[in-house]
């Protein structure tokens, strides 16, 4: 499973900078389209020693080696394109500002971007905006040889067939067809099933491999392609003498050179494994890796290298190939670990009612990781939280490893500076200036808090049903994760743990809270529409009950200033009281398994919007140019050789553009021909 951050900006990221990381750093490198494409930077690549610094090395060219694979999953002919396309842009000789060629250009980033012809997102195919006789012809220019032909192919026949797919919108329209109503398989226009193979063919050729009585089954389908030969349903396996062979036997090189330098037993034990994976296809071996790797936690560095999401699947079987490459973030799982170890502190002190505190507690300590390369299907967008294995049966028996990808969502973070949000929404200068200073920091304190403890803390009395609140019991947990986290941001104990340095740094996040609890969420919520979702009702029960219990106190305001409304914190402290008074009666509701009471706080305050209110937010978000999605390229590895041309260290830089990351890695890691 990965967490995905919103598509549409949230207005939680939009704000957020950092007061720890180098404000120097260019996140922003190109925007097109509906896209914006960003850098990440890689702190703490200097604290770890050359042999760590190798082994991602090595791991991340196992990383690149894969890219083709992933090309060819999302559609039969997007590898021959995507050679056209790149031969045509890098040959161009014409004007560079004619409107065909800039639509011609857009269309090349796009196609880059989705690792095919369809949007990484909404899977639609691009349309381009070039015209048919542009492309006929700058493909007329190119000889023979820079056409991607296939054995015996002519270049009439390639023409023939490419030129529908690129420009005819009813020609595999959509990469990943959901609608029910019709048959999947037939109508996606994805490679993981053959020409002809219908939806029921594949059910029915699963149903009868499965045994449900199986406890521990094999994930069926995650890596092969179903096809039909001479009227027979076949599966074509991915490993090294199957399909993508040549692209994984890159892939298991690269994996043998890190398992080489690889830090602890353990690590090299489930390098092993996914080779034996790779080499002979067999899921069995897939789960035996899996549990190896769920369990190393000692290491530095680690990886994800496979098949392993299956959201590319309308049937959710075949796992799209994809790689991260990263290493802890020493400083935030320190802070994490901290946080956690102090569990107990936190649980005594909560203003929760004794009855029901925890007389033990467990705090859980998250692992904070660095990405240092991003492949595959994490590539360009990535997710910022990973929690595999997939598995279930192995998640209950072996764990899991939850990882958040600090550097990934700091470079959101920044990028998101100077968008505009700030002016547009936060009531004046010196809140700027806190949230610019100290939102960052808090908001991942927020997190943490929310996630290592606020979720683990508190006890129901005997005999109450867990599922009590039913389907508030969502929304009212998130808020009282969420209420926890606030109600420490302000307590002295986060400076004497040396986890902030500021007194006043929590009013960051309550002014941010408060905003887009009260306002700014809502722009991913229709015109019309109710709040549905957990966490948004969460939210919105906060701040609106915060709004309505501080009103006689003016505690918190909505004020006009020139015709639009801005929320105005008068009293953080009285507001803090709030937030414990509340606190205290959502952990009551929860401990006394009160559904009415729990029913009537969402009713009253989760779920209604003003609508006024939401149309102004949309209208003041509209101002502003916010890229829906965003999207990163990696830096770019030196080694360092020497004197024997062997590795002995290597580097990172950051500055290549994308079009030229993007020619590069077609270049250097073509593995599946043209
Ligand atoms: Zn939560």
């Amino acid at each position: 499973m990965k967490s995905i951050l919103a598509t549409m900006l949230a207005s939680s990221i939009a704000l957020t900078a950092s007061a720890v990381v180098d404000k120097n750093f260019d996140y922003h490198v190109d925007r097109f389209a509906d896209i914006e494409v960003l850098r990440y930077e890689v702190p703490e690549f200097d604290r770890l020693t050359p042999q760590q610094r190798i082994m991602i090395y090595y791991l991340s060219q196992a990383a690149q080696a894969g890219r083709d694979i992933i090309w060819d999953q999302n559609g039969k002919y997007n590898l021959q394109i995507r050679k056209l396309l790149e031969n045509i842009y890098t040959g161009f000789a014409g004007n560079k500002n004619s409107k065909d060629y800039k639509a011609f250009e857009k269309y090349m980033k796009q196609v880059w971007f989705g690792n095919g012809i369809h949007h990484h997102y909404s899977t639609d195919k691009f349309t381009p905006e070039f015209s048919e006789a542009f492309f006929t012809e700058q493909v007329a220019l190119l000889p023979d040889s820079a056409l991607p032909l296939q054995p015996g192919q002519t270049r009439e026949e390639l023409i023939s067939i490419l030129t529908p797919v690129i420009f005819d919108p009813t020609v595999m329209p959509k990469r990943v067809f959901q609608d029910g109503a019709y048959d999947v398989v037939v109508n996606s226009a994805s490679n993981l099933y053959g020409e002809g193979v219908t939806q029921k063919e594949v059910e029915d050729f699963y149903n009868s491999l499965k045994n449900p009585n199986d406890p521990e089954p094999i994930s069926y389908g995650l890596n092969s392609r179903i096809v039909k030969e001479d009227g027979k349903i076949k599966e074509e396996v991915y490993h090294l003498n199957g399909l993508y062979g040549p692209a994984i036997a890159k892939i298991i090189y690269w994996l043998d050179m890190a398992k080489s330098v690889a830090e602890n037993d353990a690590q090299k034990a489930y390098i092993t494994k996914l080779i034996d994976y790779y080499v002979t296809g067999d899921l069995k071996l897939f789960d035996e890796y899996s549990i190896l790797w769920a369990e190393e936690t000692d290491g530095d560095v680690d990886f994800v290298n496979g098949f392993i999401e299956s959201y590319g699947d309308p049937l959710g079987m075949t796992g799209s190939w994809e790689s991260y490459v990263n290493f802890k973030n020493q400083a935030s799982t320190k802070r994490t670990e901290t946080i956690a170890s102090n569990a107990q502190w936190f649980e005594d002190n909560s203003p929760m009612d004794s009855r029901f505190k925890k007389d033990k507690v467990k705090g859980v300590s998250a692992k904070v990781i660095n990405a240092a390369m991003l492949a595959g299907d994490a590539f360009p967008s990535t997710a910022i939280g990973i929690n595999l294995p997939n598995a279930n049966w192995i998640r209950a028996a072996h764990g899991s490893k939850s990882v958040t990808l600090e550097n990934i969502t700091e470079a959101y973070d920044m990028a998101s500076h100077g968008n505009g949000f700030n002016e547009e929404f936060v009531i004046d200068a010196p809140t700027s200036k806190i949230m610019d200073d100290y939102l960052y920091i808090t908001d991942m304190l927020h997190t943490d808090l929310h996630e290592c403890l606020g979720h683990a803390s508190g006890q129901l009395l005997p005999g109450v049903d867990p599922d009590a609140l039913k389907e508030n019991g969502s929304a009212l947990e998130e808020a009282r994760a969420d209420l926890f986290a606030l109600y420490y941001l302000p307590d002295n104990k986060l400076i004497e743990l040396g986890i902030l340095d500021n007194p006043d740094a929590y009013k960051a996040e309550y002014y941010k809270y408060m905003l887009n609890g009260l306002m700014t969420q809502l722009n991913r919520i229709e015109p019309g529409k109710d709040i549905e979702e957990a966490h948004m009702r969460n939210r919105q029960l906060i701040a609106a009950w915060i709004l309505d219990h501080g009103k006689k106190d003016k505690v918190v305001e909505l004020v006009k200033k020139n015709g639009k409304t801005y929320v105005k914190i008068n009293d953080y402290k009285k507001m803090r009281g709030l937030i414990g008074e509340l606190l205290a009666e959502i952990q009551r509701i929860k401990s006394e398994g009160d559904y009415e009471a729990g029913a009537a706080l969402i009713n009253k305050y989760a779920v209604k919007v003003n609508q006024n209110l939401h149309k102004e937010v949309l209208d003041r978000f509209a101002t502003l140019d916010i890229p829906p999605y965003r999207g990163f390229i990696n830096p770019v590895m030196i080694p360092v050789l020497g004197d024997n041309g062997e590795i002995v260290d290597v580097t990172l830089q950051y500055g290549e553009t994308y079009p030229e990351q993007m020619l590069r890695l077609s270049n250097d890691f073509k593995t599946l021909g043209y």
